[in-house]
């Protein structure tokens, strides 16, 4: 700034965005989170898992959806009340989290439905088979204490193993992975299938 008498000054203005950056980190949040249980939306998963699928296909690495579905959530809805319902939701996220390792993209697919996508393989055989079969056994061993009752839920699981050398989709492993869920579920559910 010139002064009148030709002196220069600097005028320095200052301003608080705090507020700002706690409402974009706020909606970021509100973008990518579920509400009720506090893992990645599918808009989140879809973001990431495109991303970690293309990155697997190009370094022709092992690439693994599960899909879990509630058994008869319905009923638990029309018993005990949506309530309820939304206790069991959250208690099966928190049960399941307990199986999952870092790095592991689990994300509420739909209303009582999630996903797992699962990079890279240990080696072992069955290996991806095994964890759906962890969380199915430890969903079922760990029913939901509410303060009408004991609550059991058990989950059914579909696996789909993405077949690198052909142009497959996300999409399509997708497609394979609900594949597989619909025949444990028409087996009786509370069981894991691998899709052959
Ligand atoms: P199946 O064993 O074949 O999976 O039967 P199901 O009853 O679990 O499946 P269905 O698809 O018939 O019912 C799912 C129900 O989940 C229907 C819907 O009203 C309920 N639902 C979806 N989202 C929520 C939610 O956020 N909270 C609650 N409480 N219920 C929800
Ligand atoms: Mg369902
Ligand atoms: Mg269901």
């Amino acid at each position: 700034m010139q002064h009148v008498n030709n002196s220069k000054g600097i005028l320095i203005i200052f301003t608080d965005i705090t507020e700002l950056k706690s409402l974009q980190v706020k909606l970021e949040h509100l973008a990518y989170y579920d509400e009720l249980t506090q893992i990645f939306n599918r808009r989140a998963f879809f973001q990431k898992c495109e991303q970690a699928f293309a990155e697997a296909k190009q370094a022709s690495s092992p690439f693994t959806i599960i899909l879990i579905d509630i058994d008869y959530f319905k009923k638990v809805n029309d018993t005990y009340g949506h309530n309820v319902g939304d206790q069991l939701i959250k208690h099966v996220v928190k049960v399941c989290q307990t199986q999952l390792k870092e790095g592991m993209m689990f994300a509420r697919y739909g209303g009582e439905e999630f996903v797992l996508a699962l990079e890279g393989s240990t080696g072992l055989d069955g290996e991806k088979e095994k964890l759906a079969n962890q969380l199915c056994e430890s969903i079922e061993a760990q029913p939901l204490m509410t303060t009408e009752g004991v609550i059991s839920v058990t989950i059914s699981s579909g696996v789909a193993e993405a077949t690198i050398e052909t142009e497959e989709t996300l999409y399509q492993l997708l497609n394979r992975t609900d594949q597989a869920l619909y025949l444990a579920k028409r087996k009786g559910r509370n069981q894991v299938c691998v899709y052959t």
